[in-house]
């Protein structure tokens, strides 16, 4: 008898019945069982059987799940008679919990077939599909520890769920039209069919509705209809942040942007991510309305994924001829405070609304939408949540249990423990005590559901982020000892766990802003370190940020400090002389000034001087704006090497000289990363070392990053870069772990 251990994503994937069914079909007894962190098969049968049945779990296993580790024995046989499934059995260990799934083939098909018993059914799921760990409460994944336990099933779901020939077979989240959940609109007295009817007449006729979905509350518009589109921007008091749009299907999508075969199939992948696309060209018989993403030449699109949204878009009623193929689909939350999960909420927070479509299955854990970029046609993370936290990042060399708290913009956070980092959902800016205590509850919750304990905890050494005064306050109650890591190397160190790279790096931070060593502003920063320590051997040009919080948002602050004086920003009209005059006099002066190598903030003072966007209304506008004109040039340079002073002299000269803008914004980017590689290469010259790790936020603008990965491997040098965790904050608390965890 073999006795056969199996580690990975096997919870709630449908697994145990895939083994019932290869078991029966290769004449093997024994039994089957979830032990909470694996699954635990005892097999009998001939050595031929044996073999098949081995090969059929490592080839045939279900598409959703994922298998790291197989341990087999030898024990003696017992007396089986036949193969079963035993009930699960809890037991300490690694826990692999899967993220939710967005809704399978075969469940969409049964949504829309009127012989089906849950034709319509908005909550229609399978063991391949549907919410996880959104609704989960603890491990292992049974129907009484998550949100479910409140339905009983029906018989008829009962017998489904018990039947192991069943595609629903141990399908957590089972119900029907006859039991389970049901969607309703909040504040009218309609539910089900006919909330979801009454929601595609307001939608349809150009209103505004919240929806409840997997993982929190989104704000819904036609997004072809101008108008509708502006009131919920006025609403949500968000001028020009892009807002991501749903669409019907694949066609309506390549009606309006690029679409290449890598970023289909993640388009189309069980996450089912928002996924940045270039549009097309306007005006050509696009539709979708040019206040959804102003002023930038990427759209962020998904695709339905939960049968509600599927409702949505194909409800066979009157309007289904004329339904909108796209709405826009927001995160609903009022700004700076994450996103809203249950109802009292949702009335207090969406009064703006039309309507409000609610259901009355809870959220346990908080899970936006995931948002994915393109680099080179290789994903490149911008915002990782629901469909991927919260699977393990691995990385060897670390036993101790961490908590990370990240940092406080974008923020998540990490436990890890046994070289498994998992990252949470996206928690957003940590700034307010109301954030917080959405933080504090969500780690709760993951230490619960991943039964990590922490030995140490990971923070920023920034003294004055709330998350750093959270993980003292945690450390304080607890008696756990607390570290402190600088910013940019946990990025760096993110960066090499994410491509479990040991050793030593040239790591090439570029960022927004993070507290230095110095307690300057650090962002412009090189790197030599390994997984234990780091040495800042490079950093771009000193600057002076005058002017506070500001001098983040007003690029045009920087540029002033740029410039020798004033002439040219009254010559480019940067802004008014009051605010010229007021702005020079606190740098003369050195008022409200700190030191900064910032490269985020050079992209901003350039914007400003190029006059693409001299104030930005959201973090990063002013880089996406300028990497968006310069994706409009052709120019061809020969870029030399610069320091950013001389780039600024340089774009600044041209731009005085009349020469075209979105070739400048080009040429900013070429010189940029020529100056990048060139300091790499010097480094790896004097050290040996042969290796780049690139992370930071900036390196999200996947021209700069094609760019300079180009010129490093012209070099001779390797790139290590993100794919699957971000290079911004939100990539944070991996690196904070990384180095929690080799910190004794
Ligand atoms: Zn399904
Ligand atoms: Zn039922
Ligand atoms: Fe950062």
């Amino acid at each position: 008898m073999l006795n056969i251990k199996i580690f990975g994503i096997v919870q709630g994937v449908g697994f145990r019945p895939f083994i019932s069914r290869i078991a029966n079909a290769n004449n093997i007894v024994g039994n089957v069982a979830n032990r909470g962190s694996y699954v635990e098969i005892f097999a009998q049968g001939s050595d031929n059987d044996l073999k098949n049945f081995l090969d059929d779990i490592n080839h045939k296993n279900p598409p959703r799940s994922t298998i790291l580790k197989i341990d087999i024995n030898n024990l003696p046989d017992k007396n089986f008679s036949d193969f079963q499934i035993v009930d699960s059995v809890h037991e300490a260990g690694d826990i692999f919990v899967s993220p939710d799934i967005a809704i399978c083939d075969k469940c969409a098909e049964e949504l829309f077939d009127p012989n089906n018993r849950r034709y319509l059914h908005p909550f229609i799921n399978c063991t391949a599909c549907g919410a996880r760990l959104t609704i989960m409460k603890n491990m292992p994944y049974d129907r009484e520890r998550t949100s479910m336990s409140e339905f009983p099933m029906c018989d008829a779901c009962k017998e489904e769920y018990f039947n192991p020939d069943s595609r629903r077979y141990d399908a957590q989240p089972i119900c029907c039209n006859d039991c389970g959940c049901e969607v309703y609109l909040l504040g009218k007295n309609l539910r089900g069919h006919d909330a979801i009817k009454f929601t595609r007449k307001i939608l349809a006729n150009g209103g505004i509705v919240a929806i409840k979905g997997i993982g929190g509350f989104h704000l819904a518009c036609d997004a072809r209809n101008f108008d509708a589109v502006q009131r919920l921007r006025n609403s949500k008091t968000r001028p020009t942040k892009p807002f991501a749009v749903m669409f019907r299907n694949i066609d309506a999508i390549k009606r309006e942007c690029f679409l290449s075969d890598v970023e289909k199939t993640f388009l189309d992948s069980p996450q089912k991510a928002i996924v940045l696309l270039e549009t097309r060209d306007l005006g050509l018989g696009t539709k979708v309305a040019k206040n959804v993403a102003p002023n930038i030449n990427k759209l962020g699109v998904m695709l339905p994924y939960t049968p509600l949204h599927m409702l949505i878009f194909n409800f066979p009623d009157s309007l289904l001829p004329y339904f909108p193929t796209s709405l826009v689909m927001t995160s609903g939350n009022p700004s700076g405070v994450p996103i809203t999960i249950d109802d009292d909420d949702a009335i207090k927070n969406f009064d703006f609304c039309d309507a409000i479509l609610s259901h009355n299955r809870k959220i346990l854990l908080r899970a936006d939408d995931s948002v994915m970029d393109f680099i080179d046609n290789r994903p490149s993370m911008i915002r990782r949540s629901r469909g991927y936290a919260p699977l393990p990042v691995f990385y060897e060399g670390g036993k101790r249990s961490v908590l990370a708290i990240g940092g406080e913009l974008k923020n998540t956070f990490c436990l890890a423990k046994n070289n498994l980092l998992y990252a949470s959902p996206y928690i957003g800016d940590v700034s307010n005590l109301q954030t917080v205590e959405v933080l504090k509850k969500s780690i709760r919750r993951m230490s619960d559901l991943l039964e990590i304990t922490p030995e140490v905890i990971a923070c920023d050494l920034h003294p004055r982020y709330q998350t750093t005064a959270l993980a003292e306050k945690i450390s304080a109650e607890s008696n756990i000892p607390l570290i402190k890591i600088q910013h940019h190397y946990a990025h760096i160190l993110s960066c090499m766990a994410e491509n479990n790279f040991h050793g030593e790096v040239i790591g090439v931070a570029f960022d927004g802003t993070g507290y230095g060593d110095d307690g300057t502003i650090w962002g412009g920063e090189f790197f030599i370190c390994n997984e234990k320590t780091y040495e800042r051997a490079a950093h771009i040009e000193k600057f002076t940020q005058a002017g506070g919080d500001k001098s983040a948002r007003e690029g045009w602050r920087i540029a002033v400090a740029l410039m020798k004086n004033l002439d040219a920003a009254r010559e480019l009209n940067l802004a008014d002389d009051i605010n010229l005059r007021g702005q020079k006099f606190l740098l003369d002066k050195n008022i409200n000034c700190v030191t900064s190598t910032s490269v985020g903030r050079i992209f901003d003072a350039v914007a400003a001087i190029l006059g693409i966007c001299k104030i930005s209304t959201y973090e990063g506008e002013a880089a996406m704006r300028l990497q968006a004109c310069a994706e409009h040039s052709n120019k061809k340079f020969r870029a030399e090497f610069m320091t950013t002073d001389k780039i600024f002299d340089e774009i600044l000269n041209r731009r005085l000289n009349g020469e075209n803008v979105n070739d400048l914004a080009r040429l900013f980017h070429e010189l940029l990363a020529e100056m990048t590689a060139q300091i790499c290469e010097e480094l790896s010259f004097k050290t040996k070392i042969k290796t780049v790790a690139l992370s930071g936020g900036v390196f999200q603008n996947s021209l700069l990053s094609s760019l300079t990965t180009d010129k490093l491997q012209r070099r001779g040098l390797k790139v290590l870069r993100h794919e699957l965790i971000p290079p911004n904050d939100g990539g944070l608390c991996i690196g904070q772990a990384v180095k929690a965890m080799h910190i004794f």
